[in-house]
């Protein structure tokens, strides 16, 4: 008998080898077989006669083989099946590319249901490569069909017949983690039928019952799993740091904080004070002045007595970090060192013991902070910047260096306080919602290449005032992922350089380059040595360089709309008025519309929606570093409103029973979601 916990190896078809591919697709178990939910469906519901056949359209035909198919080599490489079908109305040509087999496959005199896309007219229709099976069989045709991620050595095919058999032999096993309340509190389907359905719909309906109640039951868990989380940092205690007198700190600024960073200060020196770790994520806009936030915590913490650090993803920012606060804390009476991956070895040798004795109360610096021989004396605030580079590992690696440190995140890319919520799981937020004064609008435009010369023309007068451009392409030289006529970062640098501007200063910097390379490169545009940088999206990030006044998009359609407003906020950083051009050839009237956002708003949150809306959370799931579990079939970009209702159902189910005593399985299933973290939701 076969449970949950069989071995795939159990189903029929599936060997050895079989099983290890499936690995690959994290299926283990018949419990994973079944779990693994369709990325999408094809309706093949449709059937008609062959004479009502028309040009383009994509349907299941029935007919029978008329005569044996024939198989020849055209060239080598490229193999041909033909046969022609016929039903009672009239005949079809199907040609099969690459699949010989078909040959032997299908038999003369017997009946095949064909789906495919249908080409010709009249008594010219025809059928290139359609899906094939037997009469009456109606697994692959003439249904809602699913459609599985693949991988080597698994076919589509094979995943409906082995699912299908997976819950022939097990769905009556399956327990539902979905309390019985809670799931006629929300109108939710049972587990069985939803499992039925979302592999084998019978209808559009009844797969929209099946998906909500499988969405809900993973967001369900999902937000019970982080508030447990969230619970359980509420019960360590750390020494609280006592009220910090901040005003030298004010003093010391050349300017006057605004409204939204006192405010992000406070909410920061209250979790500081609070005898609990912190574990705080400030959210602002490029340019909104977060790294004040983390500047007055620093000081804090000092004044405390303990030591912080504050690690970037680049050694580019970590040098810009220390070259900012590095002087303020240390008028401040604070002392500070910088620890890269380039710091020389006696530098390096010098800084280790000091840090070890407490005598340097901040270091700034890349990952070079988490490395196995950096001893800290008494780490008590790890501040990490745009943190979304970082994965949650490395974040731990720095804490893990202290004993409960406080945790302070910032992070530029705006995201929607529903997806910060999964995003950065069990963070608090702080939103710097307001500019310092004075910032000019960055005026965007997007146009076509039949501005080309006028943009270049514009370029150059800019720079002959004296200020510098950015150009970005959208990819790195000899990606063969994309075709050529997308704009390599070197080849393009040259052609500008021959073509366009040669009496001009041109650098360009890309992610494969050296660290060493990209810094000489970076620190040049910088000095105001190169007056046009072209770059990849490495720019993206941080980079402050007040002189640049505009910047050049290629391809822009290519970018996500968060990203643009990324790349854009490397422009009018100083007292210059400044330029954004997005050049596009596309167009979709999608693409077109996505672009005009930009030039309509310059709100980081807007956008951030925006591109949630017209292009799902991918960008901001993107390098999926947050160290929660996977989601399954929930898609944040339609399931908003169900995330906000299972958000709900959770708070109150745990309102009513804290240690879920009255559901333990829902508890084991929300630990087992939670593997790396299973201690914490003990
Ligand atoms: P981000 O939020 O993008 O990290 P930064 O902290 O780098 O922004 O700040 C951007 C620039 O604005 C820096 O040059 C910083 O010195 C300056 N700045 C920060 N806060 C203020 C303020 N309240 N008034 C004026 N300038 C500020
Ligand atoms: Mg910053």
């Amino acid at each position: 008998m076969a449970d949950l916990t069989t071995d795939v190896r159990y189903i029929k078809g599936i060997g050895e080898q079989r099983a290890k591919a499936l690995g690959k697709l994290h299926i283990a178990t018949l419990r994973d077989l079944i779990s693994y939910f369709p990325r999408a469906y094809e309706d093949r519901s449709v059937r008609k006669a062959i004479r009502d056949l028309t040009d383009g359209e994509t349907v299941c035909v029935e007919a029978m083989v008329a005569a044996p198919p024939t198989l020849s080599r055209v060239r080598k490489g490229l193999e041909l099946v033909k046969l022609r079908v016929v039903d009672s109305t009239g005949t079809l040509d199907i040609t099969f590319f690459n699949q010989a087999y078909q040959r032997d496959n299908l038999h003369t005199g017997e009946t095949y249901t064909f789906y495919g896309k249908i080409e010709g007219t009249g008594r010219r229709k025809q059928m290139v490569n359609p899906i094939v099976e037997r009469e009456g069989a109606h697994v692959l045709t003439g249904r809602i069909a699913p459609i599985y991620p693949l991988t080597a050595g698994i076919t589509q095919s094979l995943l409906v017949k082995s699912i299908q058999q997976g819950l022939a032999a097990c769905r009556d096993l399956l327990e539902d983690p979905l309390p019985d309340e809670v799931r006629r509190d929300h109108n939710l389907c049972h587990i069985h039928y939803a499992y039925d359905h979302v592999h084998f719909p019978e209808s559009q309906e009844t797969l929209a019952i099946a998906r909500r109640r499988l969405v809900f039951e993973e967001l369900f868990l999902l937000a019970i799993g982080l508030k447990k989380l969230r619970n359980r940092r509420a019960a360590v205690a750390v020494p609280p740091c006592t009220q910090t007198d901040l005003s030298p700190f004010y003093a010391a600024l050349p300017f006057s904080l605004t409204l939204a960073q006192r405010r992000a200060i406070g909410e920061t020196l209250s979790d500081l004070t609070s005898g609990r770790p912190m574990n705080r994520l400030v959210q602002g806009d490029v340019g909104s002045g977060k790294t004040m936030v983390a500047a007055a915590a620093l000081y804090c913490a000092a004044q405390n007595g303990l030591q912080g650090a504050l690690m970037a993803p680049t050694e580019i920012l970590a040098e810009q970090h220390y070259r900012g606060l590095g002087p303020l804390l240390e008028g401040l009476g604070v002392r500070c060192a910088l620890l890269t991956g380039s710091t020389p070895a006696r530098q390096r040798r010098s800084i280790l013991e000091q840090l070890a004795t407490g005598e340097i109360q901040v270091v700034i610096g890349t990952h070079a902070l988490i490395s196995g021989d950096v001893t800290y004396c008494r780490l008590g605030l790890v501040v990490t910047d745009e943190q979304h580079r970082f994965g949650v590992g490395q974040r731990s690696a720095l804490s893990a260096k202290g004993e409960n440190p406080h945790l302070l995140v910032m992070s530029a890319t705006p995201i929607p306080r529903t997806l910060a919520l999964i995003i950065y799981g069990d963070l608090d937020v702080s939103v710097i919602d307001e500019l310092p004064p004075g910032r000019q609008k960055v005026d965007t435009f997007a146009v076509d290449s039949s501005y080309r010369q006028r943009i270049y023309a514009f370029i150059r007068k800019l720079i002959q005032e004296g200020r510098q451009a950015y150009v970005i392409c959208p990819m790195v030289e000899g990606n063969d992922a994309f075709p050529d006529d997308r704009k390599a970062v070197t080849a393009y640098a040259k052609a500008l350089q021959e073509q366009v501007f040669p009496d001009l200063k041109i650098g360009y910097v890309h992610g494969k380059m050296k660290p060493k390379e990209k810094d000489a490169v970076m620190a040049a545009f910088s000095g105001g040595e190169t007056d046009i940088l072209v770059s990849t999206t490495v720019v993206e990030v941080g980079v402050d360089v007040p002189n640049a006044a505009v910047m050049l998009i290629e391809n822009a359609e290519r970018f996500g709309l968060s990203q643009l407003h990324q790349l854009r906020g490397r422009v009018g950083r100083g007292q210059h008025k400044s330029y954004c051009i997005l050049l596009s050839d596309n167009q979709n009237p999608e693409t077109r519309e996505r672009l005009k956002v930009m030039t309509r708003t310059s709100d980081g949150f807007r956008i951030a929606e925006e591109d949630l809306r017209l292009r799902g959370p991918g960008d901001f799931f993107g390098q999926r570093q947050h160290g929660l579990p996977a989601m399954k079939i929930a898609d944040l970009s339609c399931d908003m409103a169900l995330l906000q209702e299972a958000q709900q159902a959770a708070a109150d189910l745990l309102a009513r029973d804290p240690q879920l005593t009255a559901c333990p399985l829902t508890a084991r299933r929300v630990r087992e979601l939670f593997d790396e973290n299973r201690d914490a939701l003990n």
